[in-house]
């Protein structure tokens, strides 16, 4: 017998199953012992997220910095639309496809001019894999065993063997994996923030570190003007040329990890160009398909490339099965074509507006250690570790999603983000505070 109860379940799509979630499904960095809750969510929209339940949260993350055009965008479903009728995925070894070489000639028209090649990698942490191994067969081609890496402490690259072998020792945990990690060299990060004057001692470290190991480096990899991940710290833009100075003055090869930095985030295209410098490699991922799905790149110069190729391989020894992938390519296109209409300088130049206006008033609670901001990223950084639970709590009670981590309740909001919208992520932090 059916009631109407049951008539109209069967219309829903089914809800979550929390047990089973909880029992067996491993979420990021969390114990399987104790599982923090998770919240289900039906769908999202424009900046909306919506849980089952029916509430309405302002995604405050933009889904780990990626969904910068919001949710359901009618461009973005279009792009994927029309390319799941002409193909998913088709191999790129010995193949190619119109959505592949468009997305490449777009990142090199956007990137600073002279990155000219493009390796297409499926999330960030593969393309900084990618780009240490350009590095690293970059001097074994030219007869040099170079096999270190200088990085900064605070820093954040992924989660992958290489790419957590350059992430802050700290947090990554590195005597954990001891005897499985190669071991590089950590400069301090710097101190003077964006905003500060700038002082020259700040790059003193960096600078002896450099010198002192210039002939074993491979390359200086860090995040451009914001570390994210490693403690959302927001730098001096001097800091980042005395570094590209550096490289250049002992041959050394600069990696960008622009992976959270890049498609407009800190209101430039890409955060290189507040210090006006240029990489020999540099890695995108996160907002490259507006965050509908996993693909990132590793660009490099034509130099770096065919010195890479004269080696002893011939070739660059790297090709991921989902290489390339068309519908990931077709919705970056439409996410990149997004970007060049501009429109997203305006949306994040008011966001900064707002977060400079907002934000300062927060440090009054004794809570507060700073506060901190750059285009559409903005940061509060407490003296305590926050309780997990029931600062989430809070923050959905209020209609928000924000998801702190240690110290820090930081935002990086759709770029479509309304005032009002904005000032209610805020208002959410400070609610959160008492
Ligand atoms: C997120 C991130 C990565 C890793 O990207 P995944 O897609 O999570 O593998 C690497 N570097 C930076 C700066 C990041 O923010």
């Amino acid at each position: 017998m059916t009631t109407n109860n049951e008539t109209s379940n069967q219309c829903k799509a089914p809800g979550v199953d929390l047990d089973y979630d909880r029992e067996h499904v491993w979420h990021p960095y969390t114990s399987t012992i104790n599982p923090l809750p998770c919240y289900p969510v039906s769908h999202a929209k424009g900046v909306h997220l919506y849980l089952e339940d029916g509430r309405e949260l302002i995604d405050g993350m933009s889904s780990w910095w990626s969904a910068i055009h919001g949710y359901h965008h009618p461009v973005l479903n279009q792009a994927a639309r029309d390319q799941l009728d002409q193909m998913s995925h088709v191999m790129f070894g010995g193949l190619t496809h119109q959505p592949a070489v468009e997305l490449c000639r777009k990142l090199i028209d956007m990137s600073p001019a002279p990155l000219q090649q493009v390796f297409l990698a499926d999330s960030g942490s593969v393309s900084v894999e990618v780009a240490l191994k350009m590095a690293l067969q970059y001097w074994h081609a030219k007869g040099e065993q170079r096999a270190k890496f200088l990085t900064l402490r605070h820093g954040y690259h992924g989660d992958t063997f290489a790419a957590m072998s350059v992430t802050d020792p700290e947090n990554s945990m590195h005597s954990l994996y001891q005897g499985f990690l190669p071991e590089h060299i950590f400069a301090d990060s710097p101190e003077i923030g964006f905003h500060d004057t700038w002082q020259e001692d700040d790059i003193a470290d960096f600078k002896a570190r450099i010198a002192a190991h210039h002939q074993e480096l491979a390359a200086v990899i860090l995040e451009p003007i914001v570390q994210g991940a490693g403690g959302m710290r927001i730098y001096h833009p001097t800091y980042l040329r005395r570094v590209r100075e550096l490289c250049d003055d002992y041959g050394v090869l600069l990696i960008v990890d622009e992976i959270a930095t890049g498609f407009g985030r800190t209101g430039k295209l890409f955060a290189c160009e507040h210090a006006g410098i240029s990489p020999d490699i540099m890695c995108v991922g996160k907002a490259l398909t507006g965050g509908y799905m996993t693909l990132a790149a590793t660009l490099t110069t034509k130099t770096v490339a065919d010195t890479v190729c004269s080696g002893a391989a011939g070739c660059f020894m790297h090709g991921p099965t989902f290489m390339g992938n068309p519908l990931a390519c077709a919705v970056a296109n439409a996410s990149l074509a997004l970007l060049a209409t501009n429109a997203w300088q305006d949306q994040v130049n008011r966001i900064e507006q707002q977060l400079a206006e907002l934000l300062p008033a927060l440090t009054e609670s004794d809570k507060v250690k700073a506060v901190r901001w750059l285009g559409a990223i903005g940061v509060v950084e407490l003296h305590a570790p926050v309780d997990m639970v029931s600062i989430q709590q809070s923050f959905v009670d209020n209609g928000v999603w924000i998801r702190p981590f240690g110290k820090l309740i930081y935002i990086m909001p759709p770029f479509i983000t309304t005032d009002q919208q904005l000032k209610k992520l805020v208002f959410a932090i400070l609610q959160s505070l008492q």
